[in-house]
């Protein structure tokens, strides 16, 4: 694989965490976006307990926070992204509310039947699709949802540079209508599946890493391993305004049955 294709999971953890720590987005989203997700779920009240699972530093917490009732815990694996969650949380006034976590995904610590509802924007492609599906639904009660935005194959053809790029990143991105089987196969009434718009991708996610990836060269001029980071997140950029009429973001909303 040449340096320009490297995934991701192939450089330094605390150089990617810093990297992001700096956006308040790790991943494709737009508050309107959880705003719309959220609008398919009727069951929540004051006493409802929520998940956001691979929250980040809660960027999208914040807003269902200030859009639905109840408890809500996030989690993620990294220390730096949950110090800033609970600080976001506490600078919102929301801590009373919410609870910042480190854990992970596939070890989470909750009891069965335990949430309303499941939150993962982006996160869950790190234990994959069925596989996250599947384990986490021992952790809502019946009548409980799963909301989680996974990136998705619109067309069932695609050029193979773009193809070739995904089955190395993340080879379980499938077309929307096998997603939405794989979430009826884990036990799950698909109530809601829409597409994220551009927006989610560029203004709030590409756009403000154009600064960030500039700081972050300055500060780490001449270190091999951060160039061949950004040149790599550049590429992934590049590719996305090349092709994206064939894939992006998607989110399904399940209910538990
Ligand atoms: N939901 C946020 C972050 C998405 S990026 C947003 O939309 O902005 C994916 C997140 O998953 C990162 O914060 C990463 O730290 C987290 N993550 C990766 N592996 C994980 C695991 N095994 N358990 C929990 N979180 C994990």
């Amino acid at each position: 694989m040449s340096n320009e294709n490297k995934s991701i999971h192939e450089f330094d953890f605390n150089l990617i965490c810093e990297y992001f720590s700096i956006l308040e987005r790790q991943g494709p989203g737009s508050p309107e976006v959880t705003i719309k997700a959220l609008s398919f779920i009727d069951n929540l009240t004051s006493e409802s307990s929520i998940a956001d699972i691979g929250c980040g530093t809660g960027g999208q917490t914040m807003v269902l926070a200030q859009h639905a009732p109840g408890q809500i815990t996030g989690i993620d694996l990294f220390p730096a992204f949950i110090d800033l969650f609970n600080f976001n949380a506490r600078k919102q006034n929301l801590q009373d509310r919410l609870k910042g976590l480190v854990g992970s995904m596939d070890n989470l610590p909750f009891k069965n039947e335990e949430l309303d509802l499941i939150w993962s924007e982006g996160a869950i492609y790190n234990i994959g699709f069925e596989r996250g599906l599947n384990e986490w639904r021992k952790f809502l009660k019946t009548g409980g949802y799963v909301a989680v935005s996974e990136a998705s194959w619109f067309t069932i053809e695609r050029p193979a540079e773009i193809d070739e790029f995904w089955h190395d990143a993340y080879p379980e991105i499938d077309t929307i209508p096998n997603k939405v089987a794989q979430m009826q196969k884990a036990g799950y009434i698909p109530v809601a599946t829409f597409i994220l718009p551009e927006n989610c991708w560029t203004e709030h996610f590409y756009t403000p890493q154009v600064a960030a990836q500039e700081a972050f060269l300055k500060k780490y001029a001449g270190n091999k391993t951060a160039e061949e980071f950004i040149a790599s997140e550049k590429h992934e950029t590049q590719l996305y305004y090349k092709y994206k009429e064939y894939y992006g973001y998607v989110f399904y909303v399940g209910k538990k049955i």
